[in-house]
Formats: C-alpha cells, sequence, structure tokens
C-alpha cells in the first residue's frame, strides 16, 4: 500500500463557502472518491491510503450536510441511505437470467463441444474463459449511467429488488465512466464475500451466539438478503462483473453496437469502472482452455475469494446467439467444476468389517458420489463412539470429504433431511461373519486403541484378511494374488492359513471357474518364488497387531532370528529402540498362542528365512522428507511411507519448506499447490519408484 500525504480541508473554512463554490467542491470530491475507488477495485492498486480516501468522504459528507439540495442519487455518500424494508419487492428481468450447465471432466467439455458443432456444422468460433466465482448472481441496472436497480437472480426470470443493499457495495460504482454510454446498461456479475472477511464475520456471529454460516455463498446470500441496509454495509461484500447487456432502446453509440465477443464486454465493463477478475482469457482449442483449467485449479487456494471452476464461453457472441438456449441454460457455455472437496450423499447402509486381527470396523455404504476426483461409495465410521458422535442414521443424509486427500470420512449429518424411515445403528454383540462372541480389547494407544473383536481365531474374515496381508508387498509381496482371489481360494477350502499357499498346485487351481492353465501357472510362479524370505518382511507378514513394517524391521535387526523374537521377554522387547509397552504385549501374546504356532511351524516347512545382517538395509533416500498425495497405483499411501522410512528417509503429512519432494498419483489435492507456492521439487509415482529402486 502507498501511503500518501494527503490534506483536507478544514471545515470551519467550508461553512463559508458559497453555494457554488460547494457545487464545484462537491463536484470534484466526488470524482476523486470514484477514481480512487476505481483503482482499488478495477486496477487493483492504491495511490492514497485508506484513511486518506476515509477523510475525503467524511469532508463530502460534511459538505452535504450543510447542503442538502447537493445531494445526488449517485454521491458515494448515498450508499447507505434507505430504511430498513419490511419485504423485498419482485422484480421481472429484462432479460431472463440463466444458469450454466456444468461439465465435471475435460471428456465432457469434449462432449460439449461435440454437441455444438453438430448443431452449428463447423467450428468458427473462439473460447473466452474466465474463473466461475463462488457467489451471488447479481443483476444491475444503470439508466443514463447512474446506479439504478439491483435484482437477485431469482428463479431467472423474476428476482427481488435489492437495491439498497447493493448500493453499499463499494465495488460497484454508482455512476458508470466513459464519453458513450447507452441509456440502459445492464452489468451482470457475482456479489462476493472474501476469504478473510468470511472469517471476521463468522468469527462474530459466534461471539453473538449467532449461528455461524456454512459457506460464503450463504453468507453472501444472507448479507444482500438484509432488510437493514447497515448491516449489508458491514459485511465488505465485493462485486466482479462477467457480462453486460443493453436493452434494444438503449443502443446509442455506434462503438457500442460494435462490441460482438465476450473479451469486447470485459473490456466495456472495464472502461465503465465495473471490476472484472482479471482471470480471463480467451483460447482458440479446448487443449488451451484445459490449461488454464489447471492453471487457475493451482491458484485457487491463493485467490482471496472463492471459486469452484471455470466458465468456458463461445467467444463470439453472434454464434452464441445461434446456438440458443435449452431449458434454463444457454448451448454455447458451460461452467468447467473442480472436483468437489465435499459433497453430499445418502448412507445406505452400515456394515461391520471383520479385519485380519479379529478387528470390527463399522463402514457407512453410500450412494456413490464424486469427490475431489473421485468416485466414492464408502468410509469408515471407526467405532460406535464415532457413530454415536456423529448421530448417523441407515438413510441420512450426511456431507463426506477426503481427509489427507484419500480417504474418504463422513463429516457431518444433515438431521433436517432424515426420512422417517431411518434406523439408528448399533454393532452386534456377535461377529458378523461367524456369529462368534465379540470382546472388547486395547491393542493400540489412546482411546482410538480399543477395540471390539471377534474372538473365533478361525473366523473366515480373519482368515481373508490375513492372508491378503501375508501376500501383500510389504510382506511375502506374491504378485497377483488379489484380494478377490484370496477370498475366493478360502471360499472354496483351498487355503486357511499361510502355508497352505505353498501347497496350491496348477491343477487344483485349474478346476476353479475362469482359470485356465496359463493364469493357475502365473499364481503358482509368484507364490513359488517367495520361498526365501528376510526375516524382517517374515514378521510382518505375521500381522501382529501394532507391527508395521518399520516396527517389524526394529525386532528383526535387534534379535537377528526367528527364535530370539519367539523366546524374548516384554523387558527385553522393550528394550529394543522403537519398542513399545503396547507392542511388546502383543508380540508376546501373539507368539503364546498355540494355534499360531502351528501356524509358523507349518509355514517353516515351506520356506526358509534368511539371515538378517543388519547391513542389508540401504539407506538411499537418508535425510530426505517425503509428502504424498493424491492415490498411488502401486502403493497404498501406508507402504509408500513405509518405503521412505525403510530406505532412510522421513515421510510427512504436509507440506513445508523444507519438504524435499512431494509425490503427486492420481487426483492430488492442494499439497501440489503448496509444494508449487513453495518450490518443492514434485516427482510423479514413476520417478519416486526410480528412486527408490536398490
Ligand atoms: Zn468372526
Amino acid at each position: 500500500m502507498i501511503h500518501l500525504k494527503y490534506e483536507t480541508r478544514n471545515f470551519d473554512t467550508l461553512k463559508c463557502m458559497k453555494e457554488d463554490q460547494a457545487k464545484q467542491r462537491i463536484e470534484k470530491l466526488k470524482q476523486e472518491i470514484h477514481y480512487h475507488r476505481r483503482l482499488y477495485f478495477v486496477e487493483d492498486r492504491q495511490e492514497i491510503s485508506d484513511s486518506a480516501l476515509d477523510s475525503l468522504k467524511h469532508e463530502l459528507v460534511q459538505l452535504e450536510k450543510e447542503y442538502p439540495d447537493l445531494i445526488t442519487h449517485d454521491s458515494p455518500s448515498q450508499r447507505i441511505g434507505g430504511e430498513p424494508l419490511s419485504a423485498f419487492k419482485k422484480v421481472t428481468h429484462t432479460e431472463r437470467m440463466l444458469s450454466l450447465n456444468d461439465a465435471f471432466s475435460f471428456d465432457e467439455v469434449k462432449e460439449w463441444e461435440g454437441r455444438l458443432i453438430r448443431l452449428l456444422g463447423t467450428k468458427q468460433w473462439s473460447y473466452f474463459v474466465d474463473v466461475k466465482f463462488d457467489g451471488l448472481a447479481m443483476s444491475i441496472m444503470y439508466e443514463n449511467g447512474v446506479f439504478a436497480r439491483a435484482a437477485t437472480r431469482g428463479d431467472g426470470i423474476i428476482g427481488e429488488d435489492v437495491t439498497q443493499n447493493v448500493r453499499t457495495i463499494e465495488s460497484i460504482p454508482l455512476k458508470l465512466e466513459g464519453k458513450s454510454i447507452p441509456r440502459r446498461v445492464e452489468v451482470r456479475g457475482e456479489v462476493m464475500m472474501m476469504k478473510d472477511e468470511f472469517e471476521r464475520v463468522n468469527k462474530q456471529l459466534k461471539k453473538d451466539n449467532k449461528e455461524i454460516y456454512a459457506n460464503p455463498r450463504n453468507l453472501s446470500a444472507g448479507s444482500i438478503r438484509q432488510l437493514d441496509p447497515k448491516i449489508t454495509a458491514s459485511r465488505k461484500l465485493r462485486f466482479f462483473g462477467w457480462d453486460v447487456e443493453t436493452s434494444p432502446w438503449g443502443v446509442s453509440d455506434e462503438t457500442w453496437q460494435r462490441h460482438v465477443s465476450r473479451s469486447d464486454q470485459y473490456e466495456f465493463l472495464k472502461s465503465f469502472g465495473i471490476p472484472t477478475s482479471g482471470h480471463h482469457a480467451v483460447c482458440h482449442t479446448l487443449d488451451e482452455v484445459e490449461k488454464i483449467y489447471h492453471k487457475i485449479e493451482r491458484i485457487r487456494e491463493k485467490l482471496p475469494y472463492w471459486i469452484d471452476g471455470i466458465v468456458v464461453k463461445v467467444n463470439e457472441i453472434d454464434v452464441a446467439q445461434k446456438a440458443g438456449i435449452v431449458g434454463k441454460a444457454p448451448r454455447a457455455a458451460v461452467a468447467w467444476k473442480f472436483p468437489a472437496e465435499e459433497v453430499t450423499t445418502v448412507v445406505k447402509d452400515i456394515q461391520v468389517q471383520v479385519g485380519r486381527t479379529g478387528v470390527l470396523t463399522p463402514v457407512a455404504l453410500f450412494e456413490p458420489v464424486r469427490v475431489a476426483g473421485t468416485t466414492v461409495s464408502r468410509a469408515t465410521l471407526h467405532n460406535q463412539a464415532e457413530i454415536d458422535r456423529l448421530g448417523v442414521r441407515i438413510g441420512d443424509t450426511v456431507i463426506i470429504r477426503k481427509a489427507g486427500d484419500i480417504i474418504p470420512e463422513v463429516v457431518q449429518v444433515l438431521p433436517k433431511l432424515r426420512p422417517r424411515s431411518a434406523r439408528p445403528f448399533r454393532i452386534p454383540s456377535a461377529c458378523p461373519i461367524c456369529h462368534s462372541r465379540i470382546e472388547s480389547k486395547k491393542i493400540g494407544k489412546g482411546e482410538q486403541g480399543v477395540g471390539l473383536y471377534c474372538t473365533n481365531k478361525q473366523c473366515f474374515a480373519q482368515q481373508v484378511n490375513a492372508l491378503i496381508h501375508f501376500v501383500s508387498r510389504s510382506a511375502f509381496d506374491m504378485r497377483g494374488l488379489k484380494d478377490k482371489l484370496i477370498e475366493l481360494f478360502v471360499q472354496q477350502g483351498l487355503i486357511s492359513e499361510p502355508a497352505d499357499l505353498f501347497d496350491l498346485t496348477v491343477d487344483a487351481l485349474k478346476i476353479l471357474k475362469g482359470f485356465k492353465n496359463k493364469k493357475a501357472r502365473n499364481i503358482v510362479d509368484a507364490i513359488q518364488s517367495r520361498t526365501h524370505i528376510s526375516l524382517d518382511r517374515f514378521i510382518y507378514a505375521l500381522g501382529i497387531p501394532q507391527v508395521g513394517a518399520q516396527t517389524a524391521r526394529a525386532l528383526a535387526n535387534d534379535l537377528k532370528s526367528l527364535n530370539n523374537l519367539k523366546s524374548a521377554t516384554e523387558d527385553a522387547l522393550m528394550a529394543i529402540e522403537d519398542i513399545g509397552p503396547i507392542v511388546a504385549k502383543n508380540v508376546r501374546e501373539w507368539f503364546c498362542d498355540r494355534l499360531h504356532q502351528q501356524i509358523i511351524t507349518r509355514l517353516l516347512s515351506k520356506i526358509a528365512i534368511e539371515s538378517q545382517t543388519g547391513k542389508a538395509q540401504s539407506k538411499k533416500l537418508q535425510g530426505l522428507i517425503f509428502v504424498f498425495t493424491g492415490e498411488l497405483s502401486e502403493y497404498s499411501r501406508e507402504e509408500a511411507e513405509e518405503l521412505v522410512r525403510s530406505l532412510g528417509g522421513k515421510a510427512m503429512s504436509s507440506v513445508s519448506k523444507d519438504t524435499d519432494y512431494v509425490v503427486v498419483g492420481d487426483g492430488p489435492g492442494s499439497k501440489l499447490t503448496k509444494a508449487e507456492q513453495l518450490g518443492v521439487k514434485v516427482v510423479d509415482e514413476g520417478e519416486f519408484v526410480k528412486m527408490t529402486r536398490v
């Protein structure tokens, strides 16, 4: 901000001013205030400080008090004029206010173009692109260049007269600039609340024990629909224009008539003194449009206001008119939305899953819905306490989002949308898979560490999940043994514990439906190629509660052999770095179990554990800090982070200037933007895999 010294006159001298002098001074002040308003809101510049500008306004108000006859409608002092209303009048729009059809992917945008080409014949147009504001659409009518009326979109045909309130928005000129202004000009655009103002207003509402607004669009709308304009004025709203129309009888100037494209219209808006986003562009192909989409998506968080996508319009207005309207939307425009970060959906069911350790986890199943770029149909509800906290019932409408970019979670229930048929849910008292008894056990830290467990060690679900864990990448790494296959093999009675895998034969698998010789052979080979395994992988594969790959490595490096591990006391285990009392107890209990002893004995008759030398570990990523965003195809987030740690690096959950690499998978989130802002190196999964190869 530039601070210039700006002196205003002493008010005492004003009193002696003659009326014609006053008139001149008022006119000059209005122009000056208007000039600085324009500079600030339209050009994003400031020549004088806020307080200097306030001082000018103050002088104007004082002068107008002296000479009330000189007050005009377009005076900046008249922004907050009217008395509170009892209701809003209805207004019929001169031209219907249309809405836009949405597209959620580049494919959909291309389909849209395809439809236009089929409709209009050859493609002879360019595209005009701008940000899609997440605000409140507004129509502002100027008569002879002077602000006359503002109306909400309403149903597109009839809106509400909110003139008094919109007048308080300082970024809207009360008088249009320029020489040849048509008699009637309608400016369309968006009333917005800036991010910092949203925080401020909500904070204040909270302090006053009033209900806060969930999103800035609601707050903007709520602020505009205040019957008392003083409240609207206190909410510092902004306005950005995106369209300008004149009624047919109003056209008065040839230059004006020549405006034939959206980009020309924006030039007009700017010349009138109406702020625009500044992010608009003309593109000749959809590939160019796509580049802008991604560019704007990256800077989205840095913008002072909220946007939810880009608007793509045919730039040539005559072409757009030819394309016409379908339903409530013009054919020649589309809103290309960013992936939504929070969406609503309906809980169809809540099911209980049984994990490899027997832990019971309630999972909500939804109507599939797209959130942050991927389709989501389920989310864990963690435990009964979480179900109770959310108050979620089957049939409820809920808000879901993706936590840490990839894991869907239920944020909130919308109880007003609850149908009468909604059912509360309680985790059953028996295992939903094997109907065995359930017990509450503590195997982890804190409250989250307490869980409900199926007591039956031969429970089908536990067997399947234990085997899925056994063949997983950080364990025996048997490629091609997908979860579904494991489930099928257990179901068919082919396997029930790890050792059984090594007894599988091509002939046995060929009996299964859909298994040809080659497929069966590949699976048997994948298993047989893994009969030699390192001690740390072996320990991890056992699936001892709370023993992840890193803990398994610590145990292997310290104890060197399976026999040492089997006989280690809790105290001996706790003496190992990184091993706490919970893990020590879990390890001890696991090896004391007779069933587990049998599993190991059988397994050791099939495979050999390679000796752990301790030096075999590579420290290829020593000291490097990684952050992951989006979904990787080869690894789960957990596996990738584990891999980094195993190579001496660190995996962190948020990007900072200390981050060395951000690894980007499918559907990356805000971490990518952050990385770009901070200049952190961004790599894709392929590059990451290369870096980790020993
Ligand atoms: Zn069970």
